[in-house]
This record gives C-alpha cells, structure tokens and sequence, in this order.
C-alpha cells in the first residue's frame, strides 16, 4: 500500500475548498447524494446502448445510515461505482470530474439529469468529517477499491471488500468544538431534513432506517419501538409533472409544504417554458400580508434549482421589488452555476428567466383585474401599495408595467377602479383625471375643493394612502390625460355666465379679503373669492405641484 500525495496544487485547493467555498457546512449530504445519484444515472444511460444491461428503476437507491455511538456517517448507492484506474483520477486529482465526461464521451442527449460539473463536491465532505472511506465497486469488475483520506495530506487505495456494484461512502464525523457543531450529522431528523431540503427531488429514492414508536398492535395503551426503511424524499417534483394532472389543491399543498405562508393562495401559475430558455416554475401570489412585509426584514426571492438540486433559498434577482410578494420556485438546466453551485454568475439565462416571470405575473394579475375582480381587491388590500411604490421607485421605468394594475376609489362608482375605466368614462368636455387626497374616503367626500368638479359631473379619485400622490406624480399622464388635484389653482373648468361675476364680489370685499391676509400674516399666501365654492364658506387650496396632502407627508418623513 503506496500512500500518494495530492498535487501540489490541488493540496492547496483542497484546503481552500474545505474552509471557504461553502457558507454551510449542510451541503456536503447534497453534493454526496447527488454524486451517488449521478452513479445510478450512468447506469441508466448506459443500459439505453447496451442490450446486455438491463435497468430495473426497483434495484437503484441511495441509502444514508447515521451511527451515533460510532460517529460515523454512510452514504451508499447502486450506482455504476469506480474502477480503481477512476478512484485515483476522480478522487485524487480535485477539479477532475468523472460526471463531466461521462457526459461529453457518451454524447448523453438528454444527459441533462447529470449533476456533476466540476468536481469539487466530493471534497465538502471534509468539512464535516475527519476520515473519508470510499469503498466501490465499478460495474463488470469483481475487484472492489477503498479509497481512505483524512483530507489535505492524501489518500490511500487498497483492495476492498465489496459484494456488489456501487459505492459506499464512509465519513467519520468531526467531534463538536466550542464554535462548531457536528452532531448534528448523526441525528436522524437533521438529516431528513437537509435531505428534503436540498435532495427532495432527485429521480432516485433516498433510503434511511427510521427509528419510532407506536402504540402496541391490540394494546393501544403501550408503545412498541420500531425500525423501518423509509424513503425520504419525494422523487418526482410537482413542476415535472403534468399541469393537466394536478389540481388547486395539489398546488395549495405543495405552497404549504413548502412554507411559502400560511394563507391560501390567491393564485398559482405553473410555467413550462421551452423556448430561448428551458425552464419549470410554480409561482404564487399570496392572498395576506406577511407581518415582516412592509419592513427592512423581509427578504423577496423565489427558490432556484437546478435539475431539481435546490441552489438557492431566496434568489432575489429572478423578482422585481413591486413583484417581492411573489412566492414559489424556479427549476433550470440551462443555468451557469459557479463552483460553490451556491452564488450565480450575471447570468444571461437568469435575466432572461426572471422577465419572464415577470410578465407571466403581470399578465395574471391584469386578468384578475379583468375577470376576477373581487379576488383582485383582496390581493390589492394586501399588495396594493407596494405596486404603487413600484410606480414611484425607479423613476417610474416600471409604470408601463403597472399603470393599469392600480386602483383608486371613485366618487361616482363609490368603488374601486382603475385608471382605464375612469378615462373611458370621462365626458368630452373634461380636462383631466381629478383626484382629491385624504385621510379617508369620509373625509375626502366633505372636502369643499370637490364640489365644483362633482357638480359638473365629474368623477374624483380618493387618496387616501400616503403614497398615491407621489405615484401618480411620476404617472404624469393615463393616455393623454393629466392628472389634476381638485385643490389646485386651475381646475380646467369654465366658469358658468352667473359666475363671471365673481370678479365684482372681489372687488367689493377687497377691504375685508386684505384684513384676513393680515391676519393670516405668514400661513396664507393669498385670500381670494373662489368659484368652484357651494355649500361651503371657505377652503384652502394650492399652487404648483406640491399639494398640501403631500406637503403633510414630506414634512413628516425623515430627512
Ligand atoms: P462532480 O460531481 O462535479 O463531478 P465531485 O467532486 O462531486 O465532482 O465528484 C468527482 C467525481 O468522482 C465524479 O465526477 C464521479 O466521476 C466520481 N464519483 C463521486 N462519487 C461517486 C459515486 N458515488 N459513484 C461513482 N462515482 C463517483
Ligand atoms: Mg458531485
């Protein structure tokens, strides 16, 4: 037994691998599970060309078994296993990746379920263990191969003893330190649980003995304790099957198991796309507010797999911040993972996702606008103002894609609208869109500055939410028509002939109107006689852009 040395390079690779490349240790369980996956594909692929080799899906598993006393930690598979001329290239030279070629030698067409890149993953295994034994069998040899190395220093290959073909991969765990734990890599629930975390969906399943108890068969007042074999995770993933086969609860289930909230979806989407970019994605948008929703907390983000291997928790560039309530996942074979298979790379195909998801969303939030009204208010109660954030941020690059998503209180309907049926109900002879800010709609509706534009039939939107000023402002105009506060200067309105005489008025009370400005010394710029008054004595109205609603709001925010 010869021991060999890692190159020089690799040595130092090694080093940097095991304590920089990953942010949690957790993932060497999914780059294990998906070598071992990998293993089993190969199989398959290669009883496609070769009629002697017939692949029965009931034989290939992948099993993991903790052993608390003995901290070790096993994770085997049936997979095509490695001769030991591939021990020594796969595992002893890092960066090789056996996986890798095997796609490029056999021209695997739809080689696509093939994890394997850059093979480095093997090596996280280091970070959680002090020993790696790898004991393999590769497919039509009757010689097995243990491959043994406690990390940087080398490895060892010897014979092995192995009855059949596969690989079994034995990580001796590291004892707790003060800063680190590792006992959790031998707790049953933990590794269920980085298991249905990051390896739900591989095509193969993932075997643990499961220890429990329960009540005694004919005496349900005792318990008995029990061993069984169970597959963890669930193999086939929701956004692979076929969307005519599933129904809203099947979609309502997975948003719940998943925990992307607590509510009941308003709406799912479920995308295939196969055009300039492949990819599945289940998307949905949430009926409630999350309670951290309007504050720094709240991080926005889909999950991202890839080829069913989940890369990222929340990956915040596949969503628009006025999109952030969005939940669910995307799934790609078409992304450029980096070696840590964690951060992305500026990928083209992940820009070329994310707007498409965002149309897809956009689209089915105009049709609930369109046909679901009343599901479409509810979303907006929760959602609404962050839509129209959307419309103020980014100097109003996105009101394209939101305009028409908006809705306002009208006087007239006394409901909500949106900006296209209140132009398409406008009369000829009117100007501009009214609206009037507010606390509420009850007190918008005793504003005095409304009557004038109500009386001539006009309809008025309510703002009653602090930023709707501020978004319409960047709006600027809905097809051709400005937007005008009922408490500006220039409503746009003709005066009627018995008004002209207003003028007259002005001059008769000129005495009275320059003893109020002197009183009002400082708090009015002007006191003038108004035509657009009814029933009331008196209101306060505005110059410029800037309307008193808003100027309450700027003098409150924070400089
Ligand atoms: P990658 O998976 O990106 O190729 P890894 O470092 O995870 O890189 O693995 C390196 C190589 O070792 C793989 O490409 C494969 O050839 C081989 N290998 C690793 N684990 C197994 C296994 N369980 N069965 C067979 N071959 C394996
Ligand atoms: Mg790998």
């Amino acid at each position: 037994m010869v021991q060999k040395e890692f190159k020089a390079e690799s040595k130092r690779l090694l080093e940097m691998m095991i304590n920089s490349i990953y942010t949690q240790k957790e993932i060497f369980l999914r780059e294990l599970i998906s070598n071992a996956s990998d293993a089993i594909d190969k199989i398959y692929y290669k009883a496609l060309s070769d009629e002697q080799l017939v692949f029965n899906k009931e034989d290939y598993y992948i099993k993991v078994t903790a052993d608390k006393a003995g901290r070790t930690l096993t994770i085997s598979d049936t997979g095509i296993g490695m001769s030991q001329e591939e021990l020594e290239n796969n595992l002893g030279v890092i960066a090789k990746s056996g996986s890798f070629a095997f796609k490029n030698e056999n021209e695997v067409k739809d080689g696509h379920n093939i994890i394997g890149q850059f093979g480095v993953g093997f090596y996280s295994a280091f970070m959680v263990a002090d020993e790696v034994a790898v004991t393999t069998k590769a497919l039509g040899s009757d010689q097995a191969y243990k491959w043994v190395s406690t990390g940087a220093e080398g490895y060892t290959i010897e014979p092995g003893e192995k009855e059949t073909v596969g690989t079994e991969i034995v990580l001796t765990i590291k004892e707790n330190t003060e800063d680190e734990q590792y006992d959790e890599y031998l707790d049953e629930y933990r590794l269920k649980a980085i298991i249905k975390k990051y390896s739900d969906f591989i095509r193969y399943p993932i075997k643990m003995d499961v220890k429990g108890q329960r009540p005694k068969e004919g005496d349900d007042n005792e318990l008995e304790s029990y061993e069984e074999e169970q597959t963890v995770n669930s193999m086939v993933p929701i956004w692979r099957k076929n969307k005519n086969e599933l129904t809203s609860e099947d979609y309502e289930q997975f948003y719940f198991e998943k925990r992307y909230g607590f509510d009941k979806p308003i709406k799912h989407v479920h995308i295939s796309a196969d055009g300039a970019v492949v990819y599945n994605a289940i998307l949905f948008i949430p009926e409630n507010t999350p309670f951290d929703y309007y504050t720094k907390e709240y991080e926005k983000g889909l999950e991202l797999y890839s080829n069913g291997v989940l890369i990222m928790d929340k990956c915040a560039d596949l969503l628009p911040d006025y999109f952030s309530f969005v939940k669910g996942m995307v799934d790609s074979e078409d992304l450029s993972l980096n070696i840590s298979r964690e951060l992305l790379q500026h990928d083209r195909q992940l820009k070329l996702i994310a707007k498409n998801i965002k149309n897809k969303i956009k689209g089915q939030l105009q049709g609930l606008v369109k046909d679901e009204r009343d599901k479409y208010e509810r979303f907006y109660k929760a959602f609404g103002r962050q839509l129209k954030f959307g419309v103020y941020n980014d100097y109003g690059m996105n009101k394209e894609d939101l305009q028409d998503l908006l809705l306002f209180y009208s006087s007239k309907e006394k409901k909500l609208v949106t900006l296209d049926e209140y132009v398409s109900r406008m009369p000829e002879d009117q100007k501009y869109i009214y609206y009037a800010s507010g606390e509420s709609n009850e007190r918008i509706e005793k504003l005095p500055q409304t009557e004038l534009v109500s009386d001539k039939g006009y309809e008025i939107l309510y703002f009653t939410d602090d930023i709707d000023e501020f978004a319409i402002k960047v709006i600027m105009k809905y097809k051709d028509k400005e937007f005008k506060s009922v408490s500006s200067g220039d409503l746009g309105i003709e005066p009627d002939a018995s008004e002209k005489q207003t003028e007259a008025e002005e001059n008769d009370s000129k005495d009275l109107f320059e003893q109020m400005q002197t009183i009002l010394a400082g708090k009015v710029k002007a006191v003038k006689a108004s035509k657009r008054l009814k029933t009331h004595p008196v209101c306060l109205s505005t110059e410029g852009e800037v309307t008193i609603e808003m100027e309450k709001i700027l003098k409150a925010m924070p400089n």
